[in-house]
Parts: structure tokens; C-alpha cells; sequence
């Protein structure tokens, strides 16, 4: 029999990207929130720069739920499971995996939003990929844009604006769609490497510009500046001046007294009654069973459990799961086609050896719909991203471009002379959902408490594959301009667990094919929001994280202006 906790008026699933950002807006218009978080509080000394640790061993984090419910994945319902990853790095701890990630703070572009209605308007309706379910959002770019601007601030992003209200600037993205204001701060600083590949760039009439970055450039709101010394992909800043949810959104939230942080809280069902409306949720602490009443119920454990809780909480009124009486908890799942890649290796050293991956510079000209698709196989496009970042045990796993056996003496030669003369892009795109892509809960796998853990069903298709062709041509083209002897690629890959999912509990006008309406609100329990990339529709070219916070600031500030509807 769980204990029953006093009452609160939201209570909010996992305290990261998401429901990290969330609770501010909450608690600025007067409410009591409870974050219950899964993980712990990571300190300074957690996040040392150490490669084997962070990047190969897990990470700093005292708890391990992520890695103990990694989902299961099969290309397709037919196919035989895929081998289950070792590790998922995602992270479990307050500030949730802004403790680690890179930091890139993208926003999307306006035609992610109008994917359906732009696509026929400027191709003809053939063109949308044969079996896809991807919709229009219910909202536009000009909807969101001032929710990117408050997240932008409060988290402190770095960047170069290329459209302040219409201007174009040209030092920036001048694909981006108009902002209201520059960013925060100014972008990070570039080095020799990025300078270099920016001059190829413009060469080939290219428009390069540093991307944004949830990194402090200069001193911002109390936190120290980058020191760019690196080792922080996948590991934390010590200094923080990574804008992570633990150092910026969560602790303001604190300071209005009106947020109760409950550390080490596993949430593992949400309740509903009689009338179908959400009356709070269980949690495990310390193996005891806990049950917070709430007049709302946010849920931002990340992709993967927000739908696994959804399908979890089994109840009269909803037999099938929570807000899952049409079907759709699970459905237009996909993760971003970020796997295949290019290498280049150089004929000279590129000093690479420090720096941070969100310190790069990108290139935009084949990422949406900024040029034409007409003679094209694929519609959509990808986010060109080169960065400073070169870790010892990463650079000797380095491609030896067909110019060396992978062991021996040979190897050891090759990769002592090439092991900064290499380099790897990021190249993010476009990714679409369809009918035959989903979540459910795996019927033989469970998590150590003996919960079904996720189950992917989900594979690259045509139009993903061509684009990818396309766009690793381009960033050939790209290294090639700027010197590069040899370039490889890697191949698409397969759609397993990813830390860019995106949907399951998607946002939509229409009940019948979405999950949560416009607001982040479920169409079937009007006290229960969703929070995080299980809400967006389309992916885009770039990091999913901004634009998951400005929804999930959106949803927030939407409840608390409509509480009398909202809440019971
Ligand atoms: C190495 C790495 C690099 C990345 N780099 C970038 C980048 O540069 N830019 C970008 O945009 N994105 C990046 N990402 C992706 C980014 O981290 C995610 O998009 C983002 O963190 C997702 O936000 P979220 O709030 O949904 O999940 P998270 O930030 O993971 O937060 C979820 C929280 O919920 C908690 N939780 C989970 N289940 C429960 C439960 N049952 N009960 C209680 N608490 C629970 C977890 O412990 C966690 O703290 C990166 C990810 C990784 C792993
Ligand atoms: S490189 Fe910058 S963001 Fe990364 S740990 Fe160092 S100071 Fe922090």
C-alpha cells in the first residue's frame, strides 16, 4: 500500500531538458510544483574531463535507470531483434542529460513545421514519401518563436542571429526563420580548424556560420565562461558554464520556495478515476511506495518513458493506457538519420585537440527545403556540422582511410602521424515518420522492478537512405575544398534506441491521428501534458533539445493561464 503524500497542484515526471525548464514558468504564475526525479544531484566534482569514464564506461550518475530499460529494437515487425545496446546516454539525474549533452541549441526552421502542406505546394502531393503519417504541426515557427527566445535566455545560449525580424545577417544563418532578438550572448570563438573548413565553405558559395550553443561565451547570469578545454561530450562542466536545466531553470524555480525537488523518486504508474482525469502518480524511494496527489501531472521522462509510462497505467477508463483510446500512445515514433557520416583525413595537423563539439561551424544551404527539390528523389534536407573536439581514445579509433591494416605496427604508425590530421562530421537529416514505425512495450524484456521495458519497431526508409547519399556528397564536397586527401563514409544504419527520439505522444489538432493537442495537452485527459520530443511531428536537420523546452515552456505557461480549465 503506497503512502499518501499531500496533495500539490502539478507534479512533474523527471526533472531534465524538459520539466526542467517547465517548472519555472509554473512556478512564476504562483502554483506548487513537485519534480519527482528518477536521479540524484550531480556536483562540480562529478563531471571530470575523463574520457574513459564519460564516454565508455557510462557516465558520473549514481543512478542507473536509463541503462537498466534500454528498449529493444527490430527494424520491423517481421525482422528478428536487433543486439541490445550496452549502454543508453541518456542521463538520470537532476537536470537530466543537459548534464552532459553538447549543448547544441538549435531552433527548427519554418518549413519543419508546414512539412505536408510545403512539400505540395511547391512539388505536388507525389512527393510526400509513399506510407508516411508526418502532419503539418498544429502551430508555425511564428507560434513558437517567442518560447525559443525565453528559453534562449534563461538557459543562456551563444550564437550569431542571421535574421532579426527580417534583416538578414549574413555572419549568421541566414536560412533561419526571423528571431525578435539576437541571441543572448555571442557565439563561441572558432579555431584554426573551423576558420579553415569556413573559407572551403565560401569558396564553394557556401553561407558557413557558428551554430548555437547552451555554453557561455562570456560570463552570463553568475556562470563562468567556456574555458574551451573539452571533454565534455558526454561529460559535464564543472565550471557551468554549460547551460544545463541543473545550473540555470531549476535552481531560479527553487528560489520562489514554491518547488519541492524529490531526488532518487522512480515514478511508475500515473492514477486516473472514475471520470478519467489524472489524480497523480506512484513512485519508489528507497523501496518504499510513495502517492503524490496532484491536480495536474506533467510527463518528461524522455521519449521512451513517456510512452512506456503512457502503455504502463492500465485503468478502467483507459484499458489500452493512459490517453490511449484511440491508439496512438507509441505510433509516428522516429529518431534522427544522424548515423551516416564522412571522415576526412588531411595531408597536416589540425590542432583539434581541445574545444567542445558545440564549437563548430555549419552550413545550412541543404538542410529543409532551402533549395530545390524539383529534380531530386527525396524531399527534406540535413545540417552540415563540423566542430573542435578530439578525445585520445576516440582519435585512435580513427578510420585508417583504406591506408593502413586496423592492428600492428603499421596501425600504431599510421595512427600516431594521422591522429589530429582526421576529422569526423555531424551530419543531422531530415527524418520522417510512417505508418510502420512505433513503440510498444516488449513482451519478453523487463526492467529489474519487472516492468516491460520499450520496444522500437522501426527502420530507415527510401527517403531517408537517398537524402543521406545526398547529403554525405555534399560534405565531401565540403573536405574536399578544403583539403582533404581521402574522405569515407559510413552507412544509414538502423533505427535502434537514439538520444534524438521523437514521438509517441504526438502533438496534433486531430484526436485520431495525435495524442497531445496544440498546448501539450492530452486530447483524451484534459489534467495530463506531455513534455519533451514525444510531442513533435517532424525532426528537422538539427538537435531536438530548444525546441523540446520552448514547448514544454508553451505548455506550462498555458496551464497556468487556463488553471480553472485545466485543473479539476
Ligand atoms: C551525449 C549526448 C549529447 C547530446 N547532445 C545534444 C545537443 O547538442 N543538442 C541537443 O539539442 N540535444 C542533444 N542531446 C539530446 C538531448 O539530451 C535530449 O534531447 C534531451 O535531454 C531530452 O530532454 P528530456 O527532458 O526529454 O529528457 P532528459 O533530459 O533525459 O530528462 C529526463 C529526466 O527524467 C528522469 N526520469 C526518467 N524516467 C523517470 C521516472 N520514471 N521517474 C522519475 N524520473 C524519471 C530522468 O532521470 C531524467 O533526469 C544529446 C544527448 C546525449 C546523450
Ligand atoms: S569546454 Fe566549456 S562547456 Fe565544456 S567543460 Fe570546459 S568550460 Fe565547460
Amino acid at each position: 500500500m503506497a503512502t499518501e503524500l499531500p496533495r500539490t497542484e502539478v507534479v512533474v515526471v523527471g526533472l531534465g531538458a524538459a520539466g526542467g525548464v517547465a517548472v519555472l514558468p509554473l512556478v512564476n504564475a504562483g502554483l506548487e510544483v513537485v519534480g519527482l526525479e528518477a536521479g540524484t544531484w550531480l556536483a562540480p566534482a562529478d563531471f571530470a574531463p575523463d574520457e574513459l569514464r564519460n564516454n565508455f564506461r557510462g557516465w558520473p550518475q549514481a543512478v542507473q535507470k536509463a541503462n537498466r530499460e534500454i528498449p529493444t529494437h527490430r527494424p520491423s515487425a517481421s525482422a528478428p531483434p536487433s543486439p541490445r545496446l550496452a549502454i543508453h546516454p541518456m542521463m538520470n539525474a537532476v537536470g537530466g542529460t543537459t548534464l552532459h549533452y553538447w549543448a547544441q541549441s538549435w531552433r527548427l526552421n519554418p518549413w519543419d513545421f508546414k512539412v505536408v502542406s510545403e512539400t505540395r505546394r511547391r512539388y505536388g502531393a507525389s512527393r510526400i514519401p509513399r506510407g508516411y503519417t508526418v502532419e503539418d504541426w498544429p502551430i508555425d515557427y511564428s507560434e513558437l518563436e517567442p518560447y525559443y527566445d525565453k528559453v534562449e535566455v534563461e538557459i543562456g545560449v551563444s550564437g550569431q542571429a542571421g535574421n532579426v525580424k527580417g534583416v538578414i545577417d549574413g555572419r549568421g544563418n541566414v536560412f533561419e526563420g526571423p528571431r525578435a532578438r539576437p541571441y543572448p550572448m555571442p557565439p563561441l570563438r572558432g579555431t584554426g580548424f573551423t576558420d579553415m573548413m569556413a573559407t572551403a565553405a565560401r569558396s564553394l558559395g557556401w553561407k558557413p556560420f557558428p551554430g548555437p550553443a547552451a555554453v557561455n561565451s562570456g560570463r552570463y547570469q553568475n556562470r563562468a565562461a567556456c574555458v574551451y578545454h573539452g571533454f565534455c561530450a558526454r561529460g559535464g562542466c564543472h565550471v557551468s558554464a554549460k547551460g544545463s536545466t541543473a545550473v540555470t531553470t531549476i535552481p531560479k524555480a527553487q528560489r520562489s520556495k514554491r518547488l519541492t525537488v524529490v531526488t532518487e523518486a522512480h515514478v511508475t504508474t500515473v492514477a486516473v478515476n472514475a471520470q478519467g482525469r489524472v489524480t497523480g502518480v506512484t513512485y519508489l524511494k528507497g523501496g518504499t511506495e510513495y502517492f503524490q496527489p496532484a491536480d495536474v501531472v506533467l510527463l518528461a521522462g524522455y521519449v521512451y518513458e513517456n510512452v512506456r509510462l503512457m502503455l504502463l497505467s492500465i485503468s478502467p477508463a483507459f484499458p489500452k493506457g493512459l490517453s490511449n483510446n484511440h491508439g496512438q500512445v507509441g505510433r509516428h515514433y522516429f529518431s534522427h538519420n544522424q548515423l551516416s557520416t564522412v571522415s576526412a583525413l588531411f595531408p597536416r595537423d589540425l590542432n583539434a585537440w581541445y574545444g567542445l563539439p558545440a564549437q563548430g561551424v555549419a552550413i545550412d544551404d541543404w538542410a529543409d527545403d532551402n533549395f530545390d527539390h524539383a529534380g531530386l528523389d527525396f524531399i527534406g534536407g540535413g545540417n552540415l556540422w563540423v566542430y573542435s573536439d578530439r578525445r585520445p581514445i576516440a582519435a585512435a579509433g580513427m578510420s585508417t582511410f583504406g591506408r593502413a591494416p586496423r592492428w600492428g605496427a603499421q596501425w600504431k604508425a599510421f595512427v600516431t602521424e594521422n591522429a589530429d590530421r582526421a576529422n569526423t562530421a555531424y551530419l543531422q537529416k531530415t527524418t520522417l515518420p510512417y505508418e510502420d514505425n512505433y513503440l510498444d512495450l516488449d513482451p519478453e524484456r523487463k526492467d529489474p522492478l519487472g516492468f516491460p521495458v520499450c520496444r522500437i519497431t522501426a527502420d530507415y526508409k527510401e527517403n531517408e537512405r537517398r537524402l543521406a547519399d545526398f547529403i554525405q556528397d555534399k560534405m565531401i564536397q565540403w573536405y574536399r575544398a578544403a583539403g582533404a586527401i581521402a574522405t569515407e563514409k559510413t552507412g544509414v544504419g538502423t533505427m535502434g534506441p537514439s538520444t534524438h527520439a521523437y514521438g509517441g505522444t504526438r502533438m496534433g489538432d486531430n484526436p485520431d491521428t495525435n495524442v497531445v493537442n496544440r498546448w501539450g495537452l492530452s486530447h483524451e485527459v484534459p489534467n495530463l501534458g506531455v513534455l519533451g520530443a514525444s510531442v513533435m511531428g517532424t525532426s528537422g536537420a538539427r538537435n531536438p533539445t530548444l525546441t523540446a523546452q520552448a514547448l514544454a515552456w508553451r505548455t506550462a505557461e498555458y496551464i497556468a493561464k487556463n488553471w480553472k480549465a485545466v485543473a479539476p
